[in-house]
């Protein structure tokens, strides 16, 4: 059985931990495109020495190794800035396709949360969630969780370092951060995240019937 659940969103809404659950409770494979990016971003940063170079990230995008994806710090603020830096550019974004895709598709069932899942990567999706929610929510969710990680770090920081991210994600030319026509909206500001899950999980067991 092939179906694929996109998810999307801004930073901190929430997609991550819907897309676990779901995973979990569906026993789909999952999988955070953000962590592509920002394993690419972080190796281009250091062999640039602190500068990505465009042409050097499309050179590591497309030789993208399982233990650059895997390295502790892909969480950091420096990796998610470097992210929204190389995912700009149409030579890193097409270097990541395949493999995504491939992912989508596989037996069993995938879900994948990201930017543009719905839109781009899988845009025949069985399953389509757009998760948002207002800035100061996800600022202080994205703040709690990189304290409780040991980051020291101030919420005006947090939500600077998103409204950029965001900023950059939804004005960007290339597969813009923008909710797909057949896309259901899943606002978590007032929802709690089990709320959310419950939601997305009644339009998973409707669709496969
Ligand atoms: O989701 P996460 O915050 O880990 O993503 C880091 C960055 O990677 C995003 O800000 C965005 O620039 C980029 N990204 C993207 N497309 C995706 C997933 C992430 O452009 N599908």
């Amino acid at each position: 059985m092939q179906f694929t659940v996109a998810l999307d969103g801004p930073a901190a809404a929430g997609k991550g931990t819907i897309a676990r659950a779901i995973a979990k409770k569906f026993k789909f494979a999952h999988l955070d495109t953000g962590m592509l990016y920002r394993a690419v971003g972080l190796k281009t940063l250091e062999q640039g020495h602190g500068i990505i170079d465009p042409k050097r990230a499309a050179i590591v995008a497309g030789k993208l190794a399982d233990h650059d994806v895997q390295r502790y710090d892909l969480r950091s603020a420096m990796a998610s800035r470097a992210a929204s830096k190389v995912a700009v550019l149409p030579e890193v974004r097409a270097a990541l396709m395949d493999y995504q895709r491939n992912f989508a598709r596989r037996e069993g069932g995938a879900v994948l949360d990201g930017r543009d899942i719905g839109t781009v990567i899988c845009p025949d999706a069985e399953i389509k969630l757009f998760v948002t929610a207002t800035d100061a929510v996800r600022a202080r969710r994205r703040f709690e969780e990189l304290l409780s990680g040991g980051a020291s770090t101030t919420l005006d920081a947090v939500l600077k370092d998103l409204q950029i991210r965001d900023a950059r994600d939804s004005q960007r030319e290339a597969a813009p951060m923008v909710q797909a026509d057949d896309a259901v909206l899943l606002d978590t500001t007032d929802l709690s995240i089990d709320a959310a899950v419950e939601q997305a999980v009644t339009l998973i067991k409707q669709k496969m019937g």
